[in-house]
């Protein structure tokens, strides 16, 4: 049996930063799913390719080899995690991920990579859909300024050049965006742990999700 943990929640809550170092620990391999929905995002607006053209979308999904090495996507051989974190792929990136036909390409990829190595995965469909048969799931929340100012500094750090309220904003417009959804809204797992992150440091956090694991 492969080993699978589950990490959910709203923009910026800290769910990389806290599985990057689980992975580490347990030696699992972490896959962002966020960094696949942004990546299709990246590559659609390239293309020109509007949310609403499900066929051109489908066919530019097919033709995406997507992998993860040392945390970071690697998309047809090239490492794009740089590219993904731009307020553009931000801002656009709820819409795409909203396409059935889209989640539906890259839940099937995501549980594909779960069969053939042990992982920890984070997004927001992780324990309601990508492995809703994992015994380890968790849902990571903070309060939207906490989240926004993380995510402030974590992109000035960087170097690129954002403001506080406009990350703010995107981040408002996402989570209601990825709340309402028809297709695999964010929630909680009824059986998923809440952990409220606010005023937690990371070892705190991390700690808490290895008590439970062990
Ligand atoms: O995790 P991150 O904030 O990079 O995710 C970007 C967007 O991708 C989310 O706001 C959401 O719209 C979408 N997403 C999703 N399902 C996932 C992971 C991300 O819909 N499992």
């Amino acid at each position: 049996m492969r080993i699978s943990v589950a990490i959910d929640g709203p923009a910026g809550a800290g769910k990389s930063t806290i599985a990057k170092i689980i992975a580490k620990k347990l030696n699992l391999m972490y896959i962002n799913t966020g960094a696949m929905y942004r990546a299709v995002t990246l590559e659609a607006i390239k293309s020109d390719i509007s949310f609403k053209d499900i066929d051109k979308l489908s066919s530019l999904i097919d033709k995406m080899e997507m992998h993860f090495e040392r945390d970071n996507l690697i998309l047809n051989g090239i490492d794009i995690q740089e590219e993904l974190s731009s307020l553009q792929v931000s801002s656009n990136v709820s819409n795409y991920a909203q396409v059935p036909e889209v989640r539906e390409k890259l839940v099937y990829l995501q549980q594909k990579m779960s069969k053939k190595f042990d992982v920890i995965m984070d997004g927001r469909d992780i324990g309601t859909v990508v492995l809703k048969d994992s015994p380890y799931k968790f849902f990571l929340t903070a309060s939207s300024e906490e989240r926004a100012r993380r995510r402030h500094e974590e992109l000035i750090s960087k170097g690129m050049k954002v403001e506080f309220d406009e990350i703010l904003e995107d981040m408002k417009k996402r989570d209601f965006i990825d709340t309402h959804r028809e297709t695999d809204p964010l929630r909680k797992a009824d059986d998923a742990i809440e952990i409220d992150t606010t005023g937690l440091d990371i070892d705190g956090v991390v700690n808490k999700i290895l008590e439970y694991i062990k």
